[in-house]
């Protein structure tokens, strides 16, 4: 019974090995039928099946995959290049999902795509990020100096602020800062304001509050300024006249006879208060500077006009060039030191300067006369400021040069019998 059993086993067993050796053959069989029959179709239809396999184009783009510009800028997108095997350059007929609006800020995803004559597409893609890093501008309307008078109420003169995401964001705008209007001194207002991106912008206004010149004033002896004007009378010294009378301010003139035409302005200037003095009749180099003789020739012309003009002649000179020129060497060698002398021995005094507009050189317009008037005044304890009132720019600096000195507290005085004079080194 034993036995039996055991060859029937070995039996079955033999039976479901050769079954699983059947199917593995069967199924083995299968596959390599199917290779087959694959590797004769391509055989057979070798330029149809080319077709339908047919590589796809190749899309490059051009510049960089990620690209930042600034909000508010004209994005220029630099394309793609598509190049296809069949059917050669492609790059005309990529195309994108997108526009860039540069207006707004964020990334844009742009996705180019071409499809080649086999009607295989592919895509590339580029991120523009659009962001505001730029700041709002603030225009303050009248500048970032205002001048006001003692006294009187502080109008805000105004503002702009103008954003180049946001556009207008004057409504936005923070003002900070008091003024005081009674009390002398230079005050800051502060304007902010802060685009949607969180850009800030602050600027300042300097609000500077003065009083004219009192009557009768005292010289401190320190922040002191003398305000000397050449060359005139002429076409511009009766609006000079307006100007420091508006502010009380006493100057000082150092006269010609350039234009006779003026010459009444000579005693309008000793009526108004200030200080008359010689410069020269001729106010040519070429005569005065020959000889003594021919200086004082000069001189004594010029002291009579201004008697006629004021009712009384003056000891108080400016040499035309300053005591320290050197012009005058082509016509008389030393004939600087000489004056300098001979007028003390007369006793006259000549006043020269240590403040120069540039007025009369490189300088041409106010605002450049304003800067260095002022720098100038604030390196000197007492300043002896030279301008010519021949020359409208410089006239038209003064209001604003006598302003500034009056807020920071400076004395505006003419030259008198009592005033050190300021000499230059003498070079012939
Ligand atoms: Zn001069």
């Amino acid at each position: 019974m034993m036995k039996k059993a055991w060859y029937k086993y070995l039996i079955i067993g033999s039976v479901v090995f050769l079954a699983i050796v059947a199917i593995i053959f069967v199924i083995d069989k299968k596959n390599k039928t199917r290779i087959t029959n694959s590797d004769k179709n391509l055989q057979v239809s070798g330029d149809n099946i080319q077709k339908a396999d047919s590589k796809a184009p190749v899309i490059t783009l051009i510049g960089s995959p990620e690209i930042t510009i600034e909000a508010g800028t004209d994005y220029e997108d630099s394309g793609c290049m598509a190049v296809d095997e069949a059917d050669g350059d492609i790059s005309e007929k990529v195309t994108k999902d997108k526009l860039v609006d540069s207006d707004v800020t964020g990334d844009v995803k742009i996705i180019y795509s071409v499809k080649n004559s086999a009607g295989i597409e592919v895509h590339t893609e580029r991120i523009v990020h659009v962001v505001d890093t730029t700041a709002p501008d603030i225009n303050l309307i009248d500048g970032t100096t205002y001048y006001i008078k003692n006294g009187t109420q502080y109008c805000e003169p105004g503002y702009e602020a103008e954003d180049s995401c946001d556009g207008n964001l004057t409504s936005k705008v923070k003002v900070s800062g008091n003024v005081d209007t009674q009390t002398d001194g230079k005050y800051t207002l502060t304007y902010e304001v802060e685009d949607a991106a969180g850009n800030k912008t602050s600027v300042e206004r300097c609000v500077r509050v003065y009083s004219p010149m009192p009557d009768n004033t005292v010289n401190p002896g320190n922040k002191v300024v003398y305000l000397t004007f050449d060359d005139g009378p002429g076409k511009y010294t009766q609006r000079l006249l307006d100007v420091l009378d508006k502010y009380n301010v006493k100057a000082t003139f150092f006269v010609t006879n350039g234009k006779p035409a003026y010459q009444n302005l000579i005693g309008k200037e000793a009526a108004d208060g200030h200080t008359v003095a010689i410069h020269s009749a001729s106010h040519e180099y070429s005569k005065i500077y020959q000889s003594l003789d021919a200086y004082f020739e000069d001189f004594d012309e010029m002291n009579d006009i201004i008697q006629q003009q004021t009712g009384e002649k003056t000891d108080l000179l400016r040499f035309p060039g300053g005591s320290s020129n050197t012009v005058s060497a082509t016509y008389c060698y030393g004939i600087m030191s000489q004056l300098v002398c001979a007028v003390e021995a007369k006793g006259l005094r000549y006043c020269d300067w240590n403040v120069s507009s540039g007025d009369a050189g490189e300088v041409n317009s106010s605002s450049q006369v304003v800067n260095n008037v002022i720098n100038g005044i604030k390196a000197n304890n007492v300043s002896v400021v030279l301008q010519h009132d021949t020359r409208e720019f410089s006239v038209d600096a003064v209001e604003e040069i006598i302003q500034w000195g009056l807020s920071e507290g400076y004395t505006f005085l003419p030259i008198t019998d009592t005033t050190p004079m300021s000499h230059h080194k003498v070079n012939n």
